[in-house]
């Protein structure tokens, strides 16, 4: 059986070697290259493909891969936003992906991410480089006093539940779907508006979807406590930036931590050194020292790294052994 991986990375690259000596039967072969329609003639041979890119999979590509005798293909991420069911039905394509790798890696950089904020280590990181070394009057916040509110408790906000409690924070939860354990334990609130008016900190943990999105704006930060503190790893469109910038402006919100951004593609996994970017809530968030950008990087840590990459090839062995797998991708 042979296995052919697009767009391997130099941090992929270890964890591809280890599933193959743990499944000596496959061959893998790698490349660095994503899967388009000039790459794609490299798959012929293959039994299977495994890819990971935000690059649109065009028809092309479907149409080759089929007349290759391929009809599967494993996602070593979770969005199939970049591809078209209708091409993925008509070439009777099976397609899995990783829908859940590390939650743990997300939840640990939210805190992480709101730990920075109550402790302002931006400002003091710049006040060192300019060898400033006072401490006043940068008086902090302490983690064990807020109330977080945490939107949304599936695999990500769950694992974060249970850290902010490890902390010795309150936490109040807010989720359409209530998880029995979490029930049991009386963390959640009936409505968004009770969550907003008790929580100290609102942190994000649900889809993006077209009821979802701004959820966070002027209405929602202007019924928020003042001072109130932000965290988003979940996905940029669930928050209006303007409506942030607003409430940064007038106090009512002190920080927000934002791995995610609304326009993101724009600049997130770019190298930007030297070129121009047209982006204004994003240039105008990032010069606030009480703002901490990332670019969508919770995920990026070794575990999830190694899940995305062995979950994907297991399914992709699967499909190719059994035509099915239990990672397969429903088109509706
Ligand atoms: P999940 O599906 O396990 O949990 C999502 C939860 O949101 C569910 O409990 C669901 O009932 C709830 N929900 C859905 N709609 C809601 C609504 N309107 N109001 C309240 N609750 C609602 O998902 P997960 O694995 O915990 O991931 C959460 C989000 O994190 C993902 O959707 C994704 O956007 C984001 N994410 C970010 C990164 C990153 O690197 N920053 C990585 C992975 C995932």
């Amino acid at each position: 059986m042979k296995i052919l991986a697009y767009g391997i990375r130099e941090d992929e690259k270890p964890f591809v070697k280890e599933w193959e000596q743990e499944n000596p039967e496959v061959d893998v072969e790698i490349t660095d290259q994503l899967l388009d329609d000039e790459t794609v003639a490299m798959a012929k041979g293959f039994d299977g493909v495994v890819v990971y890119q935000q690059k649109p999979y065009t028809d092309t590509v479907f149409e080759k891969l089929d007349s290759y005798g391929i009809h599967n293909v494993s996602l070593r991420n979770v969005g199939v936003d970049n591809m078209n069911p209708a091409t993925v039905k008509k070439y009777g394509f099976k397609v899995t992906n990783v829908p859940v790798y590390s939650p743990a890696a997300i939840a640990e950089f939210s805190v992480t991410q709101l730990m920075n904020l109550l402790r302002r280590t931006k400002e003091y990181f710049h006040k060192f480089e300019r060898g400033d070394f006072r401490w006043a009057p940068q008086i902090s916040q302490e983690l064990n006093q807020q109330t977080v509110g945490v939107i949304g408790t599936g695999h990500i906000g769950r694992v974060a539940i249970d850290i902010y409690k490890g902390f010795g924070a309150k936490v109040i939860a807010y989720d359409v779907y209530h998880n029995p354990e979490l029930e049991k334990e009386g963390l959640y609130v009936d409505t968004l508006d009770e969550l907003y008016a008790k929580a100290t900190v609102v942190t994000l943990h649900i889809p993006l979807f077209p009821s979802t999105e701004h959820m966070l704006n002027k209405e929602a930060f202007d019924k928020m406590r003042d001072g109130v503190f932000i965290v988003n790893a979940s996905r940029g469109p669930l928050i209006d930036e303007q409506a942030l910038i607003d409430a940064l402006d007038s106090g009512k919100v002190a920080g927000a931590a934002l791995d995610v951004l609304e326009d993101e593609t724009k600049v997130f996994n770019h190298n930007m050194v030297g070129k121009n970017m047209t982006y204004p809530e994003f240039w105008n968030l990032n010069s606030r020292e009480n703002v901490l950008i990332s670019p969508h990087t919770a995920f990026y840590t070794n575990i999830a790294v190694q899940n995305m990459v062995k979950f994907s090839l297991s399914a992709n062995k699967d499909l190719i052994e059994t035509g099915t797998s239990d990672k397969l991708v429903k088109f509706d």
